[in-house]
């Protein structure tokens, strides 16, 4: 997507000249930092099961490996185009190397709309887009992830397609099904540390989680589990929505009746006994925390003055432009950013990686202990970073990662 007159990733780029003043980032390593090592576009022919033949695109971005295998998702979606992937491996840089996870970055996609396509044709497309790439990725060189309409059924299929190649492969993706190799929690992983975050801010700042009011946008992956868990931990989550609308109650809605319903295919505005609301409506809502989950650029300049929130846990990547997040500041809006309040995710797909690797199995209390310290860690860095320069979440974590990499990139002599 391109607002504001930026492309996604000329906008994170912003960010990243904030945080690369504040550390002294000299000019080679800006160069090295601010462009990606290696972009391919593929082909991905896809034959209907009416048999018609729809040609869609599809791209993986290797932004930095300096720090081990290039890491990110793969999604489905009409806007996932070279800018906004470009974007997104290069948040995967610095939130790898915020996490201290042994990653690059990387991102991949298709420009197509999947919803509406059979189980056949998503296998088509997913296998035709593997063998596309198949070249660029491996278990020791770029390992993809279910993201935005992927899941671990597409992850399933990638696998088996580069396996088809290379011999068994399950360390070739993460985020699998648990009879492919996958991780028991890696699943609520996102959400759940979305979570995690929010817990470590609000200790910090010596506030009660229990019984804050959290607004939720987008139930996928990421914004269910994340709801679950709010509820969990005595969170009111009081307005949730996907791509169909959404719902308020102020006592709270029914998380768990929710969450059955759309995994049974239902809509979120179709509960019983909530108030419906627009996208748009959610994130103005009277709240103490909004939790974007859905996509990019969700907050910006001609809705962040009506944010009522007064902390944004960006649990989507880049779902707030420049301008918003300048506004948000000036209002006294704390934002957790989405490379710290997001990294669950890929934390989690490293301690499945390293299963698959050395083929020994993890409880989900271990995975989820680990998890949660993982993160408390990266918080605990970030906001210590903030206080110390007086700056902000975003620009402490981005000066965190951007530090880590630059380093490593030396040492290894890419310049
Ligand atoms: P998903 O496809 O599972 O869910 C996306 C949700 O957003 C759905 O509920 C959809 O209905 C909703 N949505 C779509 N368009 C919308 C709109 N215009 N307004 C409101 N809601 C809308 O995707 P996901 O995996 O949950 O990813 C969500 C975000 O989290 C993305 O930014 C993704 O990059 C990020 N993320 C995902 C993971 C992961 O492990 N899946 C990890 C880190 C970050």
């Amino acid at each position: 997507m391109a607002r504001e007159g930026l492309t996604a990733f000329q906008a994170v780029n912003r960010y990243f000249e904030e945080a690369a003043r504040l550390i002294g980032l000299d000019d080679e390593m800006h160069a090295i930092l601010t462009t990606t090592y290696r972009e391919i576009s593929v082909q991905v022919p896809v034959r209907l099961d009416n048999g018609d033949l729809l040609v869609v695109q599809g791209y993986r971005v290797q932004h930095n490996g300096a720090r081990g295998p290039y890491k990110g998702g793969v999604r489905y979606h009409p806007t996932a185009g070279l800018e906004e992937v470009r974007a997104l491996a290069s948040l995967m840089t610095w939130k790898t190397a915020l996490l201290d996870v042994p990653f690059g970055g990387a991102k991949g996609g298709i420009a197509v709309d999947p919803t509406g396509m059979s189980e056949a044709e998503l296998q088509r497309m997913t296998r035709r887009f593997t063998n596309g790439i198949s070249h660029v990725i491996g278990v020791y060189r770029d390992i993809p992830a279910p993201d935005v309409n992927t899941n671990a059924q597409t992850m399933a299929w990638m696998m088996d397609a580069y396996s088809a190649m290379h011999g068994w492969s399950p360390a070739i993706v993460t985020g699998k099904p648990l009879s492919l190799g996958g991780q028991p929690g890696r699943e609520a992983a996102t959400g759940r540390g979305v979570i995690d975050v929010l817990d470590a801010h609000a200790q910090h700042h010596g506030i009660e989680l229990r019984g804050l009011r959290v607004a939720i946008q987008g139930f996928g992956n990421v914004g269910s589990w994340a709801a679950v868990e709010a509820a969990r931990r005595g969170c009111v989550v009081v307005a949730v929505s996907d791509r169909f609308g959404g719902i308020h109650r102020e006592t709270g809605i029914p998380v768990d009746e929710v969450v059955r319903d759309v995994r049974l295919g239902g809509k979120v505005p179709d509960a019983e006994g909530c108030e419906t609301i627009t996208n748009e409506e959610l994130l103005t809502i009277d709240c103490d925390v909004l939790i974007p989950a859905a996509l990019d650029e969700q907050l910006h300049r001609d809705n962040a003055d009506h944010v009522r929130a007064t902390t944004v846990v960006e649990a989507a990547n880049y779902p707030t432009t420049p301008d918003a997040d300048k506004i948000l500041h000036d209002r006294g809006i704390e934002v957790i950013p989405d490379i710290l309040a997001n990294a669950g995710g890929v934390t989690g797909s490293y301690f499945e990686w390293t299963r698959n690797i050395q083929q020994m199995p993890w409880t989900e209390e271990r995975f989820n202990d680990a998890l949660r310290d993982y993160l408390t860690r990266a918080y605990h860095a970030t906001a210590t970073f903030a206080d110390l320069h007086h700056c902000t979440m975003r620009q402490a974590a981005f000066a965190i990662g951007i530090e880590r990499v630059a380093q490593s990139s030396r040492q290894r002599g890419y310049i």
